[in-house]
């Protein structure tokens, strides 16, 4: 069981899959039924640790999984076929990148945030305002959820608006993906107004 969570930069993917870590110990050290096994998967919530979550932004830098870099934007262009086949060694079962949808799947998570709010989450980090600018169009346009239902088809796609909500609320519905509680759904936010 692989499960993508994808989002514009900004909509707090990292963050939430950061709390989810902490979310299986608690599930464990409670002890509860909340940890359901993963619907056609070996493992169940409460057998996750830390190191099935894998931020793939920080493996891209750390083992140099880029094909060129992008000064102007301060970024770099990942080498895909490198990255899915860490990856797929690595086996983890939560994968949290902007890029994460491009690689196979079972279950893609599609983070979501108000344009406006997700701008001041990239202020916030530090990122200049051109960058934040073009992040919060990206995301009234629907960018990475369309290419997220585009590769992966409408059933295995599970959007989450995270404008209001705080990291561990994020991160709870995440487990009711991995558990199969959650229904797949996309298009339940409406951003374009954001453009005009
Ligand atoms: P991503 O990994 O999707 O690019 P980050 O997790 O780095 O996003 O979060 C971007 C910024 O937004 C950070 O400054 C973080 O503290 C903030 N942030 C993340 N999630 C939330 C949230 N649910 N509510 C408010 N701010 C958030
Ligand atoms: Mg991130």
């Amino acid at each position: 069981m692989r499960v993508a969570v994808t989002g514009t930069p900004g909509t707090g993917k990292t963050t939430a899959t950061t709390a989810l870590a902490d979310r299986f110990d608690a599930i464990v050290e409670a002890g509860t039924s909340t940890a359901a096994a993963i619907v056609d998967g070996e493992a169940t919530v409460d057998e996750l640790t830390e190191d099935d979550i894998c931020h793939l932004n920080d493996l891209i830098e750390s083992e140099s999984l880029y094909t060129d870099v992008d000064e102007d934007r301060d970024s770099v262009i990942a080498d895909m076929d490198a990255l899915e086949s860490v990856v797929d060694d690595r086996a983890p079962v939560v994968v949290d990148s902007h890029l994460a949808h491009h690689l196979p799947a079972d279950r893609v998570v599609v983070l979501r945030c108000e344009p406006n709010e997700l701008a001041r989450r990239l202020r916030e980090r530090g990122e200049v305002a051109e960058k934040a600018h073009e992040n919060a169009e990206s995301e009234a346009l629907d960018v990475i959820l369309a290419e997220a239902v585009e590769s992966h088809g409408m059933e295995s796609v599970y959007e989450i608006d995270t404008t209001e909500r705080t990291p561990d609320d994020v991160a709870d519905r995440i487990v009711d993906v991995l558990t199969g509680e959650r229904e797949p759904s996309a298009g339940t936010v409406d951003f374009v107004g954001y453009l005009q």
